[in-house]
């Protein structure tokens, strides 16, 4: 019988290190990933790849396992000998590591009946199975990729990363925050950086803006095509243009794509530049200092508000 789930500080505790641990092990897989190779379109190392199967596949062990404690106690992933213990008993053999877990594939079964991460989709699960196995059959007899895994494996790693164990780590704590954000702030901002200007990984972001918005624009900051207008927020870099604001493009007709700075511009006779993240075109935008109206003045003349007219007045 599994016990009601209340929360007691050494399964606070244990959640915790689990947590922790698993950013240990993606950090460690990112880091030698993006200092090893240099993501052109060909093979990747064949013992880089096998590393890094291992530590992504460590870490998301490690999530899972946070994950179910965080959610329904611990108690749900020692075997059936140990859950029957009470608090105190289990508390000292978590002390002594003495604490016998079940193993993954019924870890990865419960939180599948459970449904804890509803975005978490068959495939996906299909996904881990194929990581599961790689990464027991590195642990247990030397594994040998074949040429065309050398390949394929090197995108399917990085789709692991953002389909797979981002959703398991982002599923609850950090619910409301984006994958790029909780990761330049788990992995620290020189990591990040290399990330973002891994090929394979900004290839994964790009999809991943395309899958969750409608218009997907260039950033302004880091130049991937990876800004997502609806959610108003690069994928790669964390971009956002709260601070900046927005008109419709009349080269390439999309709506609210094109990018200035109006703060003091007032100072510059109320005019900026402007640049379409769309269609790469740029202009100079007037912002009518009466009625806020903006527009581009290389490509509108007519029922617009003018230095010296508002038409809204
Ligand atoms: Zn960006
Ligand atoms: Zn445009
Ligand atoms: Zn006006």
């Amino acid at each position: 019988m599994i016990k009601n789930w209340t929360k007691t500080e050494f399964e606070q505790e244990a959640y915790k290190m689990l947590y922790n641990n698993s950013i240990v092990f993606l950090k460690d897989g990112i880091e030698r990933l993006v200092n090893k190779d240099r993501g052109d379109e060909d093979l990747i190392d064949h013992d880089l790849l096998a590393l890094t199967c291992t530590s992504f596949q460590i870490s998301l062990e490690l999530a899972i396992k946070a994950l179910i404690i965080e959610r329904d106690g611990i108690r749900c992933i020692l075997n059936s000998k140990q859950q029957k213990l009470g608090d105190e008993e289990i508390e000292s053999l978590l002390k002594e590591n003495k604490l016998n877990t079940l193993d993954f594939e019924a870890q990865k079964n419960f939180i599948k009946s459970k449904n804890y991460i509803q975005d978490l989709s068959r495939d996906e699960f299909n996904v881990i199975e194929e990581f599961q196995l790689y990464r027991n059959r590195i642990v247990h007899f030397s594994f040998k990729f074949c040429e065309g895994d050398l390949f394929d494996l090197k995108y399917d790693i990085i789709y692991y990363l953002i389909h797979v164990i981002f959703k398991v780590l982002l599923s609850r704590k950090h619910q409301d925050e984006k994958p790029s954000e909780f990761l330049e702030y788990s992995l620290g901002s020189p990591l990040h950086k290399r990330l973002m200007h891994y090929p394979p990984y900004v290839y994964a972001m790009e999809k991943l803006a395309r899958d969750n918005s409608d218009q997907v624009f260039k950033c302004i900051v880091c130049n991937n095509r990876t800004f997502s207008q609806d959610e108003d927020y690069c994928y790669c870099c964390n971009f956002s243009t709260e601070l900046y604001s927005m008109i419709d493009c009349d080269y390439c007709g999309a709506k609210r794509s094109v990018i200035y700075d109006n703060l003091d511009i007032e100072l510059n006779n109320n005019e900026m530049k402007g640049l379409c993240l769309n269609c790469d075109n740029d202009g100079i935008v007037f912002q009518c200092p009466k009625c806020g109206e903006a527009h581009n003045i290389e490509t509108r003349f007519e029922s617009v508000c003018t230095h010296n007219k508002c038409i809204n007045e």
